[in-house]
């Protein structure tokens, strides 16, 4: 037994338990061709485009990359359509996450968000000593009276995911500004985007509030919809005082260079990834409509997954799904999320579904 002094905000979190790989289940089950659709990763790799600049750039990394990644800055200010020093940059926006966490929360202090939502906002709470104040679904969705009531005089921070995982509901802009006019505008604000390019667009830009509201800060990231998820690059949206706060508590040289050579090139590449965006989002639709047709309606999902409220019997599904190839993500007692892979893999779910459930 170690006698070190372990802070008691570590002590209290479990290991983190990262999602199986495909051959991690072949080789527990005994079997071959295992497909993972736990993860929400992109099932295509990125551009040639994306992987020549990443290539390129492996020659340099005898040399430090750049510290606050100036080009991929700029190419992302231009691509949202403000000025570079509203944007931050990180490894992942989970890294951002943990950066932002650590510029506002501390023992004392409490973030409040919706629940359930995405597995990383307790642990890197807990990480600080500040408090989490949870507010529940309502049918799959957020509810926005409630957290704007949930706030109080020790909140620091309140995080949404919209689109939210594991539900794959979403909130429009409008919806977010009336929720950011109740709540104090020394409560950061953020909107956690990393599905921002399978919304809908009719659900709006959030990065439209920092006009009116200083105190948001919208977060997107290159792991789903870029198919960079391996790199590790996020990317946060907000008034320029947040940005120079959060870029103080960054792992120096947070992004490296081979990553930050992949995000950029994918900004500039960004059209060639539409047309596997929109199979994407069409198979979305049709597992969606092949699960209600089987009876199974599943909540309007924004993102590139669906959610499955099985409820008691997700242990048993998913492993009686595991055994036959497909990995999917389970919520103990509560559902199952189910990444969209290409079609093949769709038809894989879709037809183990049915065996599991038949
Ligand atoms: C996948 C995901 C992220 C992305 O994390 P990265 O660190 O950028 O890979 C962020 N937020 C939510 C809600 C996610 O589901």
């Amino acid at each position: 037994m170690s006698q070190t002094r372990v802070r008691s905000a570590i002590t209290s979190l479990p290991s983190y338990k990262p999602g199986k790989a495909a051959s991690a289940i072949e080789a527990e089950h005994g079997i071959t061709g295992a497909i993972k659709l736990s993860s929400n990763e992109n099932p295509y790799p990125p551009v040639p485009e994306v992987v020549q600049a990443m290539h390129d750039a492996c020659l340099g990394v005898n040399r430090y990359c750049s510290y606050l990644a100036d080009d991929l800055r700029t190419g992302i200010a231009d691509f949202v359509g403000t000025s570079q020093n509203h944007i931050a940059v990180g490894c992942g926006s989970v890294g951002l996450l943990q950066q932002l966490c650590l510029t506002y929360l501390e023992a004392g202090r409490n973030a409040v968000y919706p629940w359930r939502s995405f597995e990383a906002y307790p642990i890197q709470v807990t990480l600080t000593g500040a408090d989490s104040i949870r507010v529940p679904l309502v049918d799959f969705r957020f509810d926005l009276q409630a957290t704007a009531e949930a706030v109080t005089s020790d909140t620091a921070m309140v995080l949404l995911a919209t689109p939210n995982n594991p539900t794959g509901t979403a909130c429009s802009v409008e919806q977010l500004d009336e929720f950011c006019k109740r709540v104090p505008s020394d409560v950061l604000i953020m909107i956690d985007e990393a599905y921002r390019e399978f919304l809908d667009p009719s659900y709006g830009d959030p990065v439209d509030l920092l006009e009116n509201h200083k105190n948001v800060v919208v977060s997107r990231t290159f792991s789903k919809a870029y198919g960079l998820a391996g790199t590790r690059v996020g990317y946060l949206v907000a008034d320029p005082a947040v940005i120079d706060e959060v870029n103080k508590a960054m792992i120096p040289f947070a992004v490296n260079s081979i990553a930050q050579a992949g995000a950029l090139a994918a900004i500039k590449h960004r059209d060639a990834y539409e047309p596997h965006l929109q199979v994407l989002r069409s198979e979305r639709k049709r597992v969606a409509d092949a699960l209600a047709e089987a009876g199974y309606v599943t909540p309007d999902s924004q993102a590139n997954f669906v959610y499955l409220p099985t409820e008691d019997r997700t242990a048993e599904l998913c492993l009686e799904m595991e055994k036959r190839g497909v990995v999917t993500r389970p919520f103990a007692g509560e559902g199952l999320r189910v990444s969209i892979g290409t079609p093949e893999e769709n038809d894989r779910f879709l037809a183990v579904w049915a065996e599991v459930n038949a």
